[in-house]
């Protein structure tokens, strides 16, 4: 019983930051939905027979059952997992599967999966870097489509180095392009006042020159 309550706790916890992510990006419906089948008995009773506490419970299971039921009914009704984009192929092709790319908002939401999850298992300690740091330790698995690898990198990148008000910022205007009109004017204006700028500023610079001549 303890432990069911541990883990409902984990899993709304966990809820609750990919929402706010996904909220600061205009992904409403996704950060409201994320991770649901969570609390349906196929993946909730399992989640609480195998709580751990510092780890995920499907691993758990898998050890103890050769294989994760849990995993198997989240994976194929989630499409932030890139394991739900998994075909298999037809053409003689490393492996056997094809991965499919997936559309932006699921990677968008794959993301701020990721972040969500470095922050719960690193707690104080976690910095901007680590979601890509994890990334870069299970990267060319060849499971995903080589252009979601990449937009998924890029974005964890970004992350590292510029944070995540900023990166949040590219989501929200280049990536998704869910920023309301009144954001876009905004923004617009303000790329022309900086384009503005930076003319201005090399004229000046060009005459400078020229009267040094
Ligand atoms: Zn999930």
């Amino acid at each position: 019983m303890i432990r069911a309550l541990e883990h409902f706790k984990t899993i709304t916890y966990h809820r609750y930051l990919v929402a706010k992510g996904c909220f600061a990006v205009g992904l409403y419906y996704q950060g409201l939905t994320h991770d649901l089948s969570k609390y349906s008995p196929a993946e909730f009773i399992v989640g609480a027979m195998y709580y751990q506490g510092n780890r995920s419970p499907n691993n758990a299971e898998r050890e103890d059952r050769g294989y994760s039921s849990a995993w198997l009914h989240h994976k194929g009704r989630n499409k932030h997992h890139y394991e739900y984009w998994i075909d298999y192929s037809v053409h003689a092709i490393d492996k056997g599967f094809t991965p499919v790319p997936m559309p932006r908002r699921y990677v968008v939401e794959m993301f701020m999966d990721r972040v969500a999850a470095s922050k719960v298992y690193n707690g104080d300690a976690y910095k901007d870097s680590d979601p890509l740091t994890y990334f870069s330790k299970g990267k060319g698995s060849g499971l995903l489509h080589p252009k979601t690898e990449a937009q998924l990198e890029r974005l964890l990148m970004m992350l590292a180095r510029y944070g995540e008000k900023r990166t949040f910022a590219y989501i929200k205007n280049h990536v998704l392009k869910t920023a309301s009109p009144a954001q876009r004017i905004r923004a617009f204006l303000l790329r022309q006042r900086i384009l503005a700028d930076y003319g201005k500023l090399k004229k000046e610079a060009q005459r400078e020159a020229k009267r040094k001549m």
